[in-house]
């Protein structure tokens, strides 16, 4: 365990909530929905976060689509510990441009009730913190995985090889969280009530515009939140071997479908499957490696899953250290017959 502790600006120590006024501390998490209104599976993870800290919790929602986002959350099983849902539901903060969804949060944030500052550690997590940060002259918390008590938090560093645990002394605490690190819990549903979010001047000015978007569509479960993955690397050594191996072992597990920073380098696959570092983190019940060495840059991102199967001709291959079950041989060999074997269970 590594201990760090983040800064705090002196005119904010000044000012630090003292214990008789902790009775008026409240959350707000920043809550993501899809265009046609449903919550993204992160923000749930998120909200469950919040719930942790003991506080009311408000949610802010923005996009053409937060009204009936908003709704979906208000009946959300697990959403009990929510007081109140903002609704900013403009065009202008469709797909959430930092730029644009900054001020609005921080119109939020000037309330002195908020101590904490919550969002998913998704890619619009990532853009909206550090400008919060610097606009609030506050240090953010980035990619919690554990919440100790509401000032002491728990977060990964040196991908993933040290778990930092920082003590944070400002009055406003903005953090992320890693979602996989807080399972979204079954719960009443809420009893918040639903209110539109300050105005704020200008933003559809702003000199920022969507051009468009090339998503790639697939019916496999969503890589960040899928139950079972299975991953190949270099080991599988070209693009054919990477969708005739990959592929059908996945479909037969109804898993999603993962790889090495190498395999998406090498062209195997879409660098959206990227686990590790640099790519996704996931946690799944099962993840399933192939061909992959286990450098720490993809343990990073694996790790933390339940169950961890690895296939490798090379015995002292990394991997095998963080797997339960190892399976030391030639993928060529192994992968078609555990296909053929899953498939007949099924
Ligand atoms: C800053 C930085 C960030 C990075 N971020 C990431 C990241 O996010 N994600 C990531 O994955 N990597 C990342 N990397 C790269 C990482 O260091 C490794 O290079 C990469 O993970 C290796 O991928 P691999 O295991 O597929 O390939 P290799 O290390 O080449 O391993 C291939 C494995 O396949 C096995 N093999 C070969 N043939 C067979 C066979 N026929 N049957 C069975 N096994 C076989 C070999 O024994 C070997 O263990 C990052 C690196 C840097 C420097």
């Amino acid at each position: 365990m590594y201990a760090a502790f983040c800064r705090s600006s002196v005119s904010f120590q000044a000012k630090l909530l003292g214990k008789s006024n902790l009775r008026f501390a409240s959350t707000l998490v920043f809550v993501e929905s899809t265009k046609d209104g449903k919550i993204a599976q992160s923000s749930l993870s998120a909200l469950s976060a919040a719930s942790q800290l003991g506080n009311p919790v408000a949610a802010l929602l923005a996009g053409s689509a937060s009204g009936k986002a908003a709704e979906e959350l208000q009946k959300n099983p697990g959403s009990a510990s929510l007081q109140q849902i903002f609704v900013a539901e403009e065009h202008a903060y469709d797909h959430y441009f930092a730029e644009k969804v900054t001020p609005l949060t921080l119109e939020l944030l000037k309330d002195p009730e908020y101590t904490h500052f919550v969002v998913a550690g998704s890619a619009v997590g990532k853009s909206i913190l550090p400008r919060l940060g610097a606009l609030l002259d506050y240090q953010p918390i980035c990619d919690i995985t554990k919440i100790v008590d509401a000032t002491t938090f728990v977060r990964p560093i040196y991908a993933g090889n040290a778990l930092a645990t920082v003590k944070c002394s400002q009055d406003k605490k903005l953090i992320s969280v890693r979602a996989s690190s807080f399972p979204v819990t079954a719960g009443e549903a809420s009893t918040a009530s639903i209110s539109k979010a300050p105005p704020v001047s200008q933003v559809s000015e702003l000199a920022v515009k969507w051009e468009g978007e090339n998503l790639v569509k697939s019916a496999r479960p969503d890589l960040g939140s899928a139950s079972k993955v299975v991953s190949g690397g270099r080991g599988l050594k070209n693009k054919e071997t990477f969708d005739s191996l990959v592929t059908p072992l996945a479909d037969s597990l109804g898993a999603a479908i993962g790889a090495t920073r190498a395999a998406v380098d090498s062209g195997f696959c879409d660098n959206s499957l990227q686990i590790g570092q640099t790519g996704k983190v996931v946690a799944p019940d099962l993840y399933i490696g192939l061909g992959i060495s286990g450098a720490i840059q993809h343990l990073a991102g694996m790790k933390d899953s339940k169950v961890i199967v690895a296939i490798n001709n090379d015995q002292d291959a990394p991997i095998f250290q963080v797997a339960d079950y190892g399976l030391i041989g030639d993928l060529n060999e192994i992968v078609p017959e555990l296909t053929a074997k899953l498939s007949q269970i099924k």
